[in-house]
């Protein structure tokens, strides 16, 4: 099949979109721009090897999951993704079939996501697939919510359960066989869901906050808003939930959920900080959307860093929650 006839293949028949006024076929995609909005852009790449492999992602998985992890960054922009673009290398070991289900992954996200498809590039690759996936979002004009907006006094909270998806990872790499006993924790790995609702929310709340989503592992994320804020996060070890199946998970297999919660990444959930003032009100809006936040710390006046409060005592945490990981041979899609 010639690269036109696979562009044809894996595009054509699928949702249509108004706001796009030349779509795939042409040199580029011409879409419309609403006034008063600015643009978020962003890409991610996924490395079959290196991010992915073929044994613990079906080809919709990676699909999709290219997907997720740019709306994910969109949503922690406090963003709309619109517009996807797409360039696909996969080596002979890929047949077209196999394509067209990653495809059929990424275009389930797309549809969850409101995202359209308009192009992308195909290319060989001489040793395992890669695809890198573009996502054009959009956000009313200086709404945007970055990592520096962090005060000293402000509340840090999550969205939800985190060390889902490496735990997923672990059960796929090292106990195959366990996975119709862990559905959250693969689901978690396979199909990460993006919080849109609650960047959503934060952005139209109309109050100063900080938001990053969690795709190195929360401690990662903590030193990003600590940095780009210029303040110290502290965080409570006891105060961060721990997902029923990932406790069942550690309690077979003798590991410790709290490296996986804080360490582990590819959780996809935002984690913020906003003014102790603002904090009962945005707990209230997010609970009228059957969004539960929880807090997990705050922001003191000191040094770019993370502490973290456990057993009553306090410790620093350095950065490097990622290299936990090295020895699994596998790095994780941010
Ligand atoms: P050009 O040579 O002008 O760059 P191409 O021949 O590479 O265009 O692509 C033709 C059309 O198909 C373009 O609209 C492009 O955006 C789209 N396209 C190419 N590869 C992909 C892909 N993997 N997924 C989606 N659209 C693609
Ligand atoms: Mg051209």
């Amino acid at each position: 099949m010639d690269e036109f006839a696979l562009i044809r293949m894996l595009t054509t028949g699928r949702r249509a979109d108004p706001r796009v006024v030349v779509d795939i076929g042409d040199d580029a995609a011409v879409t419309m721009v609403a006034p008063g909005r600015q643009l978020v852009l962003t890409c991610d790449a996924m490395v079959e090897g290196i991010h992915f492999r073929r044994d613990t992602l079906a080809p919709e998985d990676v699909g999709f999951k290219s997907l997720a992890v740019n709306v994910s960054d969109v949503a922690a922009m406090g963003g709309e993704p619109r517009y996807a673009l797409v360039t696909l290398a996969p080596d002979r070991a890929w047949t077209p079939d196999e394509l067209r289900r990653l495809y059929d992954g990424l275009y389930e996200g797309a549809a969850m996501w409101g995202v359209t498809l308009v192009g992308g590039d195909t290319v060989r690759s001489t040793g395992g697939l890669w695809l890198s996936v573009t996502v054009v979002g959009e956000v009313t004009a200086g709404r945007a919510l970055t990592r520096g907006a962090a005060r000293p006094g402000d509340v840090v909270f999550v969205s939800g359960p985190l060390g889902l998806s490496a735990a997923g990872l672990d059960l796929l790499l090292h106990r195959p066989d366990w996975a119709d006993r862990y559905p959250r924790l693969v689901a978690a790995h396979r199909r990460p869901r993006p919080r849109l609702d609650v960047g959503r929310l934060c952005a139209t709340q109309g109050v100063r906050c900080a938001l990053n989503d969690v795709s190195d592992g929360l401690v990662s994320e903590a030193w990003e808003i600590a940095e780009a804020s210029g303040a110290t996060v502290r965080l409570y070890a006891d105060r961060l939930p721990v997902h029923p199946e990932l406790a069942a998970y550690c309690r077979e297999v003798g590991a410790s959920p709290r490296d996986w919660m804080f360490f582990g990444g590819e959780d996809y959930e935002l984690v913020g900080a906003v003014s102790a003032g603002a904090w009962p009100e945005l707990v209230r809006a997010a609970q009228a959307e059957g969004v539960a936040l929880i807090a997990v710390g705050e922001v003191v006046a000191g040094a770019p860093g993370v502490l973290l409060v456990e057993d009553g005592r306090e410790r620093p945490l350095p950065k490097g929650g990622y290299n936990h990981f090295a020895d699994e041979g596998i790095e994780r899609a941010r």
